[in-house]
């Protein structure tokens, strides 16, 4: 079985991940509404916009429409009072002074070319035949045709204007063509548009859905009426719309329908450009933005990071005091964060009164309660540690003399006292690096490292002869017999050297008390002579 192992998180990697994460969705909600705002507000200009352009549009061609037919009605006229005679000069007055025709001609009642201008075109004389001619003979009437190959193999758009005599006899018509692939007056006038930026393009239909202007000139004459901005201009309606072209491709369209003869001005935008402006927006967004959030993120870090240290400290600290570490030094409360100053103030006191405890115990389990001097339990680590470090030291065993007869004569208390007091003075006697404990009753053990047992026996006999001329709690001094040994001693173990020790304090009891002996063993080894 695998246990999961519970996901933690620290302080600063949630706090920065928190602000990251409210930086990044908050900036994104507010790029999507404000990417969607803006499209749908330049969408709506850009249908206005392009609404009011085909309207304008649609009045310069009605104007120019009227100038056209007004052109041919007058020549109509003009044509009508000489009967038709002298063509070519008032031809060529008509196609020059208007600048509003590519060619101009005269055509009598059966269909016949009488005159032309310019004279370059040469189709005097040749039957205007086609479908298309034959409506303006049959119609006796101002008409325009939609775009088809004249004669000359050119795409053309005629317009015409009947002639009567005085009598009101049909003479024939007068017509001006157009060349719509060429240079003409609708390239001039509509192709000459101030051109927008953002690919923004005019085109005009004719009645029947033909393209009359168009900026690619190949497209001129095909037939458009598909397109539904394109048919609705068709049924003279005039507006806005969004639009896919017969091409596939998605566009902002104005539309605007030319009064005097159905015809259809479109201006429209690729619907690309607003695509377009809302990732542009993004990328100044993102420019504009990246430094201040970057500066954000720097902010946060300091302030996160500030934030989470005393946690840190915190917990490093708590890991050291569970991994039994004595930790001195507390992390300073003086932080400026609410929680964590109150968390290290309580920390602090809990670990303070812990370690105070711990101490106590450890001062009690170490010492012994009546004299305050190392216990037996201190006194065997101690010689284990000396004993494993190769520490060479002399021991100094020593045993109050007659003490049971001191707990008969004073009581146990005045007993206590005299242990007391031979304790203070086993303590004032020996240095700070020389252990002094209590080994039982009233039986005491002084440690001394790197110390010969000569230098031991000097220690002893101050001790010996400063209790024999100190009165004790007793009012009289006590006396103390003393055995020394040695650790290491030739191949003897501890054990041995202080049993050796032993030994010596019996041989000073038993030789009349109150005095030093050196164990024999001790004393024969080399380094005491
Ligand atoms: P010797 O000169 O042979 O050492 O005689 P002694 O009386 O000192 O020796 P013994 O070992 O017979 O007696 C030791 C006495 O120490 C026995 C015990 O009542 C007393 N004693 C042991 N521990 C304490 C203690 O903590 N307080 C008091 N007041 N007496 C103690
Ligand atoms: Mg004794
Ligand atoms: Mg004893």
């Amino acid at each position: 079985m695998f246990a999961i192992r519970p996901l933690r998180l620290r302080l600063i990697h949630v706090l920065i991940g928190l602000v990251l994460i409210s930086i990044v969705g908050t900036s994104t909600i507010q790029n999507i509404a404000g990417i969607l705002t803006q499209k749908k507000t330049l969408t709506d200009s850009t249908l206005h916009t392009n609404y009011e352009q085909a309207l304008k549009l649609s009045e310069t061609m009605n104007t120019l429409l009227g100038s056209m037919q007004s052109s041919l009605e007058s020549a109509a006229q003009a044509f009508s009072a000489h009967k038709l005679a002298s063509i070519q000069e008032p031809l060529d007055l008509l196609l020059n002074s208007s600048q509003l025709f590519n060619s101009v001609f005269l055509v009598n009642a059966s269909g016949v070319i009488t005159g032309i201008s310019p004279a370059s075109v040469g189709l005097t004389g040749s039957n205007m035949d086609g479908e298309l001619c034959e409506i303006p003979l049959t119609l006796k009437r101002p008409y325009i045709t939609s775009p088809y190959i004249g004669l000359s193999g050119r795409m053309v758009v005629l317009f015409t204007h009947p002639i009567f005599d005085e009598h009101g006899a049909y003479l024939g018509f007068v017509g001006g063509s157009i060349y719509l692939r060429e240079d003409n007056v609708f390239t001039r006038i509509f192709g000459n548009q101030p051109r927008s930026q953002n690919g923004t393009y005019h085109y005009v239909v004719d009645s029947e859905g033909h393209l009359i202007y168009h900026p690619t000139i190949e497209r001129i004459g095909v037939d458009v009426s598909a397109n539904a901005v394109v048919s609705q201009v068709l049924t003279g309606a005039s507006g806005y719309s969004k639009v896919t072209n017969t091409q596939d491709i998605p566009f902002l369209a104005g539309y605007a329908s030319v009064g005097r003869n159905s015809w259809g001005i479109i201006v429209q935008t690729p619907q690309t450009v607003i695509d377009e402006s809302g990732s542009t927006m993004i990328r100044n967004q993102i420019k504009y933005a990246t430094p201040f959030v970057l500066l954000l993120l720097l902010f946060t870090l300091i302030v996160a990071r500030r934030l989470s240290m005393p946690f840190t400290a915190l917990t490093d600290t708590a890991r050291r005091i569970a991994s039994g570490e004595r930790v001195a030094k507390l992390p300073s409360p003086s932080v400026w964060n609410y929680e964590a100053f109150h968390l290290n103030r309580a920390v602090t006191l809990a670990v303070r009164g812990l370690q105070k405890k711990a101490d106590h115990y450890s001062v009690e389990a170490h010492t012994d309660a009546l004299t305050g001097l190392m216990n037996r339990r201190t006194f065997e680590s101690t010689t284990q540690v000396w004993v494993s470090g190769s520490v060479p030291f002399a021991i100094i065993v020593l045993d109050i003399d007659h003490f049971k007869s001191i707990n008969d004569r004073y009581g146990h208390q005045i007993g206590d006292e005299v242990l007391k007091f031979a304790a203070e003075l086993l303590q004032a006697e020996t240095r700070r690096d020389e252990i002094c404990c209590r080994y039982g009753g009233e039986e005491f053990v002084i440690l001394l490292p790197h110390t010969k047992a000569e230098h031991a026996y000097e220690v002893a006999e101050r001790i010996r002869k400063h209790l024999e001329r100190t009165p004790s709690p007793v009012g009289a001094p006590i006396t103390i017999s003393i055995g020394i040994s040695r650790f290491p001693n030739r191949e003897l173990g501890f054990e041995e050297a202080f049993y050796l020790a032993d030994q010596a304090l019996y041989a000073a009891k038993n030789s009349g008390r109150n005095r030093t002996v050196i164990s024999d063993e001790i004393r024969a080894a080399s380094d005491f002579d």
